[in-house]
């Protein structure tokens, strides 16, 4: 039997509207899609992808791909993923992997791809719409303009890195940006317009561009700021 084909589907971040024609056309004709769930999501044990997925009318079988937040033994986790969706490949199923936002922007598919690789697995890759793009949309003001240089930074070790990346006239996406906290103090010290969001794409959607709106605010994961240039 020959092997399946992998394809990694961008959902978009959040809307299920956002996802390409060409990606949800992949996801109809697959024989299984796997969506990445981690441990985070223990307490409600949903993963975010397949909340995504539960929006869209598609009648492909969803499977979980547990893949465990921690930092420790990342290689091994994605090599057991990896080996469930090599099982599947080999009964000759076409397997698609979805990820929220684009498929290969900071995705656990841009690990798994690299696997697939290695074993010559014939690999497809469907683009999404990445979060801050549709943040962008949503602060309705242009990310960059002319010969404006953007730069992404995600899960920042201090403010000091982001300090630094500021000092050039640059647009600058904070991804991750959880992984810090008093967000209000640095960017009230920096006095620079920006565009905060929380689950964009979501019916828990929260934005703001009024530093004074963060003082109190708990960041959570899904969230990433622009600091305009
Ligand atoms: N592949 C995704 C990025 C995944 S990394 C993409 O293309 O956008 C996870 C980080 O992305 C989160 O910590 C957060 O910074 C950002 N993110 C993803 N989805 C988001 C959403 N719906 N709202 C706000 N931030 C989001």
């Amino acid at each position: 039997m020959s092997l399946g084909k992998l394809i990694g589907v961008g959902l978009g971040p959040g809307d299920p509207e956002l996802i390409t024609l060409k990606g949800l056309n992949a996801l109809k004709s697959a024989d299984l899609i796997f969506y990445p769930a981690s441990d985070i999501y223990k307490s409600n044990t949903k993963s975010f992808s397949l909340e995504i997925l539960d929006q869209l009318e598609i009648e492909t079988e969803c499977v979980p791909l547990l893949i465990p937040m921690t930092g420790k033994n990342r290689d091994a986790h994605y090599r057991n993923a990896f080996n469930k969706i090599q099982n599947e490949l080999a009964k000759g199923k076409n397997v698609a992997v979805v990820s929220e936002g684009d498929a290969l922007f900071y995705s656990t598919f841009g690990y798994l791809i690299k696997l697939a690789q290695d074993t010559n697995v014939e690999c497809q890759v469907i683009p999404g719409v990445p979060a801050f793009i549709a943040t962008g949309a949503e602060g309705e003001k242009p990310v960059t303009e002319g010969n404006q240089t953007l730069k992404v930074i995600a899960r920042p070790n201090n403010f000091e890195e982001i300090e630094e990346a500021l000092k050039e006239n640059q647009t600058l996406v904070v991804m991750k940006m959880s992984v810090l906290d008093n967000w209000h103090d640095f960017l009230k010290k920096q006095n620079r317009s920006f565009f905060y969001i929380e689950r964009v794409g979501t019916a828990q959607q929260y934005s703001t561009s009024n530093v004074q709106n963060l003082k109190l605010r708990t960041i959570p994961y899904f969230s990433l700021i622009i600091i305009y240039g």
